[in-house]
């Protein structure tokens, strides 16, 4: 019968460090809400810089092929990276209710958020204007 070596405490399990909770992506924490109001219009590609037309193979295909998605998935990295650490920043000072430093720090991630989320919308709809204007939705 095998029988465990390691004596260290660092070895067992019971003082490891705990695992990551990695929480479900937004597509499935909210997959009744968005198949009820979607993102996209269906059949128009969400890409903003493709923004065409194509013929649905799923109901719930937002992209018109794999390099639109792949564009789209930078996308997201790209502002994702750029916003992650006022997530947290907001996040992390949410309840303080006493360091007045930290409530500033809070707010000004949540005022940061709040012009990135407007520059990157801005951002998408001038190029879905800019990708329909020159044929891409046609
Ligand atoms: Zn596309």
């Amino acid at each position: 019968m095998a029988r465990c070596t390691h004596t260290s405490p660092a070895a067992r399990p019971e003082y490891a460090v705990p695992r990551h909770i990695v929480p479900e992506a937004f597509r499935d924490f909210a997959f009744a809400e968005l198949t009820t109001a979607p993102l996209h219009w269906p059949g128009i590609c969400f890409n903003p810089d493709c923004a065409r037309d194509f013929t649905l193979a799923r109901d719930w295909q937002m992209y018109c092929c794999m390099a639109c998605e792949r564009a789209g998935t930078a996308e997201l990295r790209a502002w994702g990276h750029r916003m992650a650490l006022a997530l947290l920043t907001w996040r992390m000072g949410k309840y303080e209710a006493r360091d007045k430093a930290v409530r500033a720090r809070t707010a000004a991630a949540r005022r940061y958020l709040s012009q990135v989320q407007s520059a990157w919308l801005a951002d998408r709809q001038a190029r879905i204007a800019r990708a329909r204007q020159q044929g891409g939705g046609a």
